[in-house]
């Protein structure tokens, strides 16, 4: 009799498939292997489901490959996939496919023949896509035949035609060395009272085993050297850690640390690695080999064999949410996974969460504080612009105080930052003769104007289209205007201003992309540029030693929303980007911007009294039952067709299940009410903490009617934006 299995496949389908194991083959719950699917072959994991014994054996497919080279997945990580899924309501498979991120690492298997170059051979006749292959291969290593055809972005077909050639020759690869280990005791940096003690504490959460901790630490005040300690306990019970950070662009200032700090460079993991450092990484941290991750929330997925530690680093980001796909919170998930496998978890922030306070104040999260900076310098010192009596004159957007104190700060050769956070040259277009508004064809967004790149851009789905010389309703020449700053024309004021100042604009999307970023960070934190216009990305976690001044050019534009997290969020970003100024020596100024002075957002930055804000706001949600005392999930319908979306949203919630503790809001249309052509519609449910209101939406969705064709429900529980 032969065996079967069931597998979990990488596709939204609730359940796993049974498949026959070839014989003489063996799996486990946790083997990674390789099915057919439909017309197509995918990679998928046994799991611990009974397979359906009932299906006739001759209809069941066959296992095609066993990845018996890599380890199984996990207790768990499986019991992870698993809560995962239950909790965001997605696909156990969707939720898999975030572990199985790297097909290469497993196509590497050893052992496994590679393709190598052959010295000074060239084809006999030169394509393009044969050009590339070769390209690919100019760093002289040999490439596995799937791994080169993926980079190359060329078939497989391509690179057995050049061996065929006698172009490439097959070669077997040869096994990676593993990665050096850190060394614990490299350069320990002697650490204040204050860091000790909340060292001493990560440092006994270890004998506890689970538990997580949130450390609130001022800007400044050596949260990053204390967690070191965290990990450097972990690596000492021979076990893995791993560093969650919200944005790519941190990564770099964070590796030189941390290579300071324990003599080699941790492994990186994020959407910009290579697929070749990807396998590299994914394979090492299943084997062992690699110690320390430091990435983006997707590392959380990562197979480790044995993770003992992870820290979530400005844990109050809304970076750590993913939207698409499977909609979870990173921070909240990294506390499932410490919580399944035992380890300690731990949360830092100079402007926690409001969550996380509330875990604290109630005892189910350790709370540390570190109310000083560690070098001994000051805060900055903030103070309000009231735009409404000092403001700039008509077309300009630095008040003149804020220019007097850039003149200061440059004439002291420090560095300013100005924040504000809008990409672009403009928010909106419009044309003077006649009104009309540049709007995205398929996004009910405004077009922003990009003027380094001559462009008019949709920030929501990328859709870009040249400026065009005339309005192309009225045919109007030299009519349009630009309405509202962007980073880029706070760069040409600037400019105009300060001639001779080294002025950088730092926004994710410009062209050059991360790697031009990191380049840019890095200048900046040298000292090699005066005066710095940039969006949030600079407002996160950096260090920039000679940055003094910190110009808000806009404080209310976070404040406009609608959303009851406004002030929240608002009050981290603020608090986040004036404490870059005199991080280290001190003397640092933050000036803000304001036609709202009085708003207690803007008064409680200005105060320092961050418990007073904190307090108000938690009072506030808990009054209104909001998150975190109250519990949110929002349905979103989408479909092509606008009426057709809006009617089936409407269907769905007449089929919500009657419950006293469930308040069902909508559907109202979306923010954005269309995103990439497809018109969506939000429904809102809100209920009290203890409620599973998983339960109670997965019997909603079973007895509702169903989405037809081109339909789509998604379900984000616990939105960012409510
Ligand atoms: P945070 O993560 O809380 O923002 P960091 O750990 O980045 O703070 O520390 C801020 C600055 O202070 C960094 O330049 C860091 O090197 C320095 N620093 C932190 N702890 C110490 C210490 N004990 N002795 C000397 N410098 C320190
Ligand atoms: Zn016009
Ligand atoms: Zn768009």
């Amino acid at each position: 009799m032969e065996t079967i299995a069931s597998v979990l496949v990488p596709v939204a389908v609730p359940k796993a498939y049974t498949y026959k194991v070839p014989p003489g083959q063996s799996v486990v719950p946790g083997t990674i292997v390789r099915v057919p699917l439909g017309p197509r072959e995918v990679v998928g994991a046994v799991w611990d489901i009974e397979p359906d014994a009932a299906i006739n054996p001759k209809k069941l497919k066959s296992i095609t490959r066993v990845y018996d080279q890599t380890p199984p997945l996990d207790e768990d990580l499986r019991r992870f996939v698993d809560w995962v899924a239950n909790w965001t309501l997605g696909a156990p498979g969707m939720v898999l496919r975030m572990v199985l991120r790297s097909e290469e690492a497993l196509e590497s298997e050893p052992p496994v023949p590679g393709v190598r170059r052959v010295e000074g051979a060239e084809p006999e006749r030169q394509t393009s896509a044969r050009r590339r292959v070769l390209e690919t291969m100019e760093d002289g290593f040999a490439w596995t035949r799937s791994g080169l055809a993926r980079a190359a972005g060329v078939s497989p077909s391509v690179i057995d035609g050049l061996i065929q050639q006698n172009v490439l020759e097959v070669v077997s690869m040869p096994a990676a060395p593993p990665p050096p280990k850190p060394q614990l005791d490299y350069a320990r940096k002697k650490l204040t009272d204050a860091q000790e003690a909340v060292a001493a504490g990560l440092v006994s959460t270890f004998e506890k085993g689970t538990g997580v901790t949130l450390i609130d630490g001022v800007t400044g005040s050596g949260k990053t050297e204390v967690y070191f300690e965290a990990i450097a306990e972990a690596l000492r019970r021979e076990r893995q850690a791993l560093v969650l950070l919200p944005e790519i662009a941190l990564t770099e200032q964070f590796l030189r640390r941390y290579e300071q700090r324990f003599g080699v460079y941790p492994a990186e993991w994020h959407s910009e690695i290579t697929p070749k450092n990807r396998a590299r990484v994914w394979r090492g941290v299943a084997s062992g080999d690699v110690r320390v991750v430091i990435g983006a929330r997707s590392s959380l997925f990562l197979p480790f064999r044995e993770l003992g530690l992870i820290i979530v680093d400005e844990e109050h980001d809304a970076a750590f949410k993913q939207d698409d796909r499977v909609p979870y919170s990173a921070r909240d998930m990294a506390v499932v996974r410490g919580h399944i496998s035992g380890f300690p978890v731990v949360l830092a922030s100079a402007t926690p969460s409001v969550e996380s306070h509330v875990n604290a104040e109630i005892g189910r999260y350790t709370l540390y504080e570190l109310p000083e900076r560690a070098s001994g310098a000051a805060l900055p010192d903030l103070q309000a612009i009231d735009m409404r009596l000092d403001g700039p004159e008509r077309g300009r957007w630095l008040a003149p105080r804020l220019v007097h104190a850039i003149k200061d700060t440059f004439a002291a050769g420090d560095q300013s930052l100005l924040f504000l956070n809008r990409r672009g040259y403009a928010p909106l277009t419009l044309c003077r003769t006649c009104g009309h508004r540049f709007q995205c064809a398929h996004c009910s967004a405004w077009l922003v104007e990009h003027r380094f790149q001559k462009r008019l851009v949709c920030h929501h789905c990328g859709h870009f289209e040249p400026v065009p010389d005339n309005c192309p309703s009225c045919q109007s020449a030299n009519s349009l205007v630009a309405c509202g700053p962007g980073v880029e024309r706070v760069a040409e004021e600037v400019s105009d201003l300060f001639p001779q100042a080294r002025t950088l604009v730092l926004s994710s999307d410009l062209p050059g992309g991360p790697e031009r970023l990191k380049r840019e960070m890095k200048i900046v934190e040298e000292g090699g540029a005066d005066i710095i216009i940039g969006t949030q990305l600079v407002a996160k976690g950096h260090n920039f030693p000679k940055m003094k001044l910190v110009g808000v050019i806009d404080a209310d534009l976070g404040l406009a929303h609608g959303d009851p997290r406004a002030a929240e969020k608002t009050f981290q970003l603020l608090a986040q980007v004036t404490g870059r100024a005199g991080r280290v020596t001190g003397g640092g100024r933050g000036l803000l911007q304001t036609y709202n002075a009085d708003h207690p957002v803007i008064k409680g930055l200005l105060s320092g009294d961050k418990h007073a804000f904190y307090q108000a706001e938690i009072e506030a949600r808990r009054v209104a039952g909001l998150p975190p005392f109250g519990r949110l999930a929002a349905v979103v319908v989408s479909g092509p067709d606008k009426i057709f979306a809006e009617g089936y949203a409407r269907a769905l919630a007449r089929a919500a299940p009657p419950d006293e503790a469930v308040t069902l809001l909508g559907p109202a249309e979306a923010a954005l009410a269309m995103v990439r052509g497809r018109h969506r519609y939000r429904l809102l449910t809100m209920a009290p903490r203890q409620f599973d209101l998983q339960s109670y939406l997965r019997r909603w969705l079973n007895q509702g009617p169903k989405p037809t064709k081109g339909l789509r429900v998604q379900i984000d529980i616990d939105p960012q934006h409510f």
